[in-house]
């Protein structure tokens, strides 16, 4: 190569060097605010002001190739070419080290923020501008405990801590040397959290009668803090709009009525460290709740002997509005299309469904109200398809628990329509389904 393409090139590098000195400068204190905010949080000793200052702009030729793309590379490219013409002048090897007189850089360290990992990998990248690393010196120390694994000759040092780490905060230092025992140390620290969140006491458990229970649970973390934005509840797959309370309560109102029967709840948790757990429990709304309907009287004396049922040719809530009161009418249940029992009248009393009306010479008073049971269905009575198979189940339990506790035989279970001529409710009621479901139960 002639003496002509070497001082070209020299020149280059010098223009690039230039460049990189200037991008340096421009650079130089966004680099080092994005490090302020991104770097080693909680740095606590040792990298002293000066080594900071040292440090920033020797980001800057990876910064700059970034920046620039191709041209970086180029410049880069010449500066790697240039390197091997320094070696080979005939220099005297201690006059070379005397000439490195800046600190290996230390760069991307991690973990530096939070880790849900006990046995987290260090990370750490070194690198020296001079005569290289002393990769027999360079190390990394963890809680004052020096790492045993090494800087690679590229200035990785990669290792994962060989024992575990507690919860909370562990500091860490690269120490680095160059061949010229020029020294650099940077310090940083960060926290574990390797433990789940708890959950406890979640409510309701029991068999409850309330349709509408409220969620509760208490979840705390004993680590970073619960994610509050991702913690959530379920219920029956669906996820509930309240949110865990920085005191990690959760109590939310389900917001619909729940049916009669068992319902499924989770609560799901997360920590900042992104550590999760779940628990699930499920609960059994019954809905015999005892509600006293205004229209009711009393037996004067007489046993239940006849079980009515009823379509209410409405919906709830209107049906129920008027069965506790709206209109001279009760019964002793209302059963809804989900199978949702409410109780109205207790048995011993009379409620008012029956009117003027007699069966199988049954009747006081011209009416069987003192001697009969009733359940109002809510349905529209169009036909069968206006009563739920929950309807038709709850229905059928109800009236089999009367014949077995007031000695009633299947004759004497009949409509509306079977006591009077004024009526022709529960019309289209699928007779056939609700006596072979009533014979299935014990
Ligand atoms: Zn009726």
């Amino acid at each position: 190569m002639n003496t002509l393409f070497w001082s070209k090139v020299r020149q280059r590098v010098r223009k690039g060097t230039i460049v990189l000195t200037l991008t340096g400068l421009l650079l130089g204190s966004p680099a080092q605010a994005l490090m302020a905010t991104q770097g080693p949080q909680k740095a606590y000793a040792g990298q002293s002001q000066e080594s900071k200052a040292d440090t920033a702009p020797r980001i800057q030729p990876t910064l700059y190739a970034q920046a620039f793309g191709v041209f970086g590379s180029f410049v880069q490219a010449i500066m790697a070419i240039e390197l091997p013409q320094k070696t080979t002048a005939a220099e005297p090897q201690e006059s070379k080290k005397d000439a490195d007189k800046t600190k290996p850089y230390i760069g991307k360290i991690s973990p530096y923020k939070v880790t849900k990992l006990s046995q987290p990998t260090v990370f750490a990248q070194v690198w020296d501008k001079g005569v290289g690393l002393d990769l027999s010196k360079t190390h990394v120390v963890i809680d004052g405990k020096r790492l045993p694994g090494k800087v690679s000759p590229k200035g990785v040092f990669k290792e994962q801590i060989p024992k575990k780490l507690s919860n909370g905060w562990h500091f860490v230092a690269v120490k680095a040397w160059d061949k010229a025992k020029n020294y650099t140390q940077t310090n940083w620290s960060f926290e574990v959290d390797a433990t789940k969140p708890y959950i406890g006491k979640v409510s309701p458990y029991n068999p409850i009668n309330r349709r509408q229970p409220t969620l509760y649970a208490e979840v705390w973390d004993k680590g970073v803090g619960l994610d509050l934005s991702k913690t959530h509840v379920v219920i029956d797959g669906k996820r509930l709009s309240g949110k865990v309370s920085s005191k990690g309560m959760f109590k939310q109102r389900v917001p619909d009525y729940l049916d009669v029967g068992w319902h499924f709840v989770a609560v799901k948790a997360w920590d900042k460290a992104g550590n999760y757990s779940q628990t699930d429990w499920s609960f059994e709304v019954r809905g015999h709740k005892v509600k006293s309907a205004k229209y009711q009287s009393s037996r004067k004396g007489h046993k239940p002997k006849v079980i009515v049922l009823h379509s209410t040719i409405g919906t709830y809530p209107g049906d129920y509005r008027t069965l506790m009161g709206g209109a001279k009418v009760s019964a002793h249940f209302y059963v809804r299309k989900s199978g949702y029992i409410v109780r109205l009248v207790p048995d011993r009393i009379a409620a008012w469904h029956a009117g003027r009306s007699s069966f199988k010479g049954i009747g006081t008073d011209g009416s069987l109200n003192a001697e009969s049971l009733g359940i109002e269905i809510e349905s529209k009575g169009r036909g069968p398809g206006d009563y739920t198979k929950a309807q038709i189940e709850a229905v059928a339990e109800i009236v089999k628990n009367w014949q077995k506790k007031y000695g009633i035989s299947d004759k004497y279970v009949t409509g509306h329509s079977g006591i009077t001529r004024r009526k022709s409710d529960p019309k289209g009621f699928p007779w056939g389904d609700f006596w072979n479901r009533v014979h299935s139960l014990k």
